[in-house]
């Protein structure tokens, strides 16, 4: 048996883009050049990605893909558990890679200038642990969002 390396010093073996592929392959679904291009620039780009955001970036690397194709790449990326969607307040789903370091995060948003900050608290995790006790329950995800103005929107830099 390999020995387990922790997740911070070493590359993940497999990829998403490597789930990605091999999920498609599983359903009989082709690897598209297309697919693959949303795919990365998906994986790479901004995280709470709109589909038109994701559809503008993903034109500038390939202009020939379409809108239609993008939203489906990125139904097939979220049934596969490469994507989570998101809905904020804006009623907007957005999208963002699931996993990695930032798993477990919970989200501020900015209701002056729409920015979306990723924070992860243990003390909320613990708290979640003493509540589902309390409750004689199992919690299998948590959907915490805060709203508020930024700081940087309250000293007035954006
Ligand atoms: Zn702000
Ligand atoms: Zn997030």
């Amino acid at each position: 048996m390999t020995p387990v390396v922790s997740a911070s010093s070493a590359r993940p073996l497999t990829t998403p883009l490597d789930t990605f592929r091999r999920w498609l392959h599983e359903r009989g679904l082709k690897t598209t050049s297309q697919r693959d291009d949303i795919a990365r620039v998906f994986l790479t780009g901004n995280r709470h990605i709109s589909v038109e955001e994701l559809y503008a970036a993903v034109k500038k690397v390939n202009p020939r893909v379409g809108y239609a194709t993008v939203y489906r790449t990125l139904r097939l990326l979220k049934e596969c558990g490469v994507a989570v969607e998101r809905h904020f307040n804006d009623g907007e789903a957005r999208y963002e890679a699931a996993g990695g370091e930032k798993h477990g995060h919970d989200h501020f948003i900015c209701e002056r200038c729409a920015r979306i900050i990723e924070f992860a608290s243990a003390e909320l995790d613990a708290l979640d642990q003493r509540i589902a006790r309390k409750l004689g329950a199992v919690i299998s995800r948590r959907r915490l969002e805060l709203y508020g103005i930024c700081r940087e929107c309250r000293e007035g830099k954006r």
